[in-house]
């Protein structure tokens, strides 16, 4: 495939910030695709690269110079390599040359080009890609928001509701329990960032007899948390609702209320570098509950192998914009996998329309997409497409 124009523009994400769309044309076939943007970014990230005044003009920049003068000058015969010249380009660890933003933008444009010259729809040229068995993903639906998502209203970042089986079995589901949520904490309840709500409560364990309610009247469900401990830690001691625990304590908060409650994972129980504690709590929950990587793994093969020498967890948060490539958030998934762990695929908590990560995680089988809450559309997308990949699938 030979690219004829690289074109890019900045559009904003729900929060209202600047962020990268680009479009590639390819002969007769045309593709595009918007980047989204963390907020309790992990310091290992790949980088996203804003100017001063937060905007993206010089990632957008990149794309439309320096990456689109590499990338119109030669053919590419599969989408690899042209991940592969864009991670040479970029020369750095972590993207931040040029973007990370600016270099996924293109990377899933890119794959799209793809699948479409190939005649294949975009989940199954993935899955072709990682080699990996298609399957629908566990829905892990956003129904509450605290920690940096809704100033700290409640002490962990996302509450879920996650709901087994097919998505048109799950999202209905989804919908009823958040409906009665949203009637239970009644009119005027703020929002949080990922679409979820927002609301206060003086104790740890109140959202939780909330969700276990809602859990109890629907099969199929279950609890999870992303805890996003980073974001908690200060000054060697995790900080919840006014209250100080040392690592040893919080571990032991997690072990009550999953015995009290019907949990499912627990996503960042502590700092991004606090190594031996993700050890010693999945040695202790990690029979009973997912112990979830994010802000630790950042969607980075080497760190995966790592925590799985440790033994630090037994699932992956799958964020492409965390490492700045398909092809590098493929061989993530990979690397979970060959770790005998579950890889789940995760939107950001800014997001645009996008609907890629949706179709990455049915190609890959996630075991799970985070894809927030359902009071904001560009979430509920991510569902729809899932709903439309379901009835490709079954009308194959
Ligand atoms: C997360 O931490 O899992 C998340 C989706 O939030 P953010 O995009 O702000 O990192
Ligand atoms: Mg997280």
């Amino acid at each position: 495939m030979r690219l004829d124009t690289v074109r890019a523009r900045s559009i904003l994400d729900t929060r209202g910030r600047p962020t990268l769309e680009t479009t590639l044309i390819a002969g007769e076939l045309t593709a595009t695709a918007s980047v989204p943007s963390g907020k309790s970014t992990g310091s290992h990230e790949a980088l996203e690269l804003r100017d001063p005044d937060g905007s993206v003009a010089q990632a957008l920049a990149h794309v439309t110079g320096e990456i689109a003068g590499a990338l119109t000058s030669r053919e590419f015969a599969t989408p690899d390599e042209l991940d592969a010249t864009l991670i040479a380009l970029d020369g750095t660890e972590n993207k931040s040359r040029l973007g990370a933003n600016a270099i996924l933008s293109v990377s899933i444009a890119t794959q799209r080009l793809f699948a479409q010259a190939t005649g294949q729809p975009l989940w199954k040229a993935i899955a072709l890609r990682a080699n990996t068995p298609s399957r629908a993903p566990r829905l892990y639906v956003n129904v509450m928001n605290g920690g940096v998502h809704a100033n700290f209203q409640l002490p962990f970042q996302e509450y879920i509701l996650v709901v087994d089986g097919k998505t048109s079995d799950a999202l209905p589901l989804a919908q009823e329990a958040f409906t009665k949520l949203g009637e239970r904490l009644g009119a005027g309840v703020p929002m949080g960032d990922e679409g979820g709500y927002a609301p206060t409560f003086d104790t740890l364990e109140k959202p939780f007899e909330l969700l276990s309610d809602l859990v109890s009247t629907l099969p199929g469900t279950s609890i999870a948390i992303d805890a996003a401990a980073s974001e908690l830690f200060q000054g060697g001691h995790y900080q919840l609702l006014g209250k100080s625990y040392t690592a040893d304590e919080l571990a032991t908060v997690y072990e009550q209320l999953i015995s009290r409650f019907p949990f499912h994972s627990i996503e960042d129980p502590f700092a991004e570098d606090a190594h031996t504690d993700f050890t010693e709590l999945t040695a202790r929950l990690g029979e009973r509950v997912l112990i979830v990587g994010d802000d630790l793994t950042v969607t980075t093969p080497a760190r995966i192998a790592s925590a799985r020498r440790a033994r630090e967890i037994n699932a992956v948060l799958i964020k492409p914009n965390q490492v700045g490539t398909v092809e590098e958030a493929l061989q993530a998934v990979q690397a979970t996998f060959a770790a005998g762990w579950e890889p789940i695929a995760s939107h950001r908590s800014g997001e645009t329309d996008d609907t890629f990560i949706a179709d990455f995680a049915y190609g890959v089988g996630a075991h799970g997409i985070k894809a927030g809450g359902l009071g904001q559309k560009e979430r509920l997308e991510k569902y729809e497409r899932l709903l439309a990949i379901e009835r490709e699938t079954e009308t194959v």
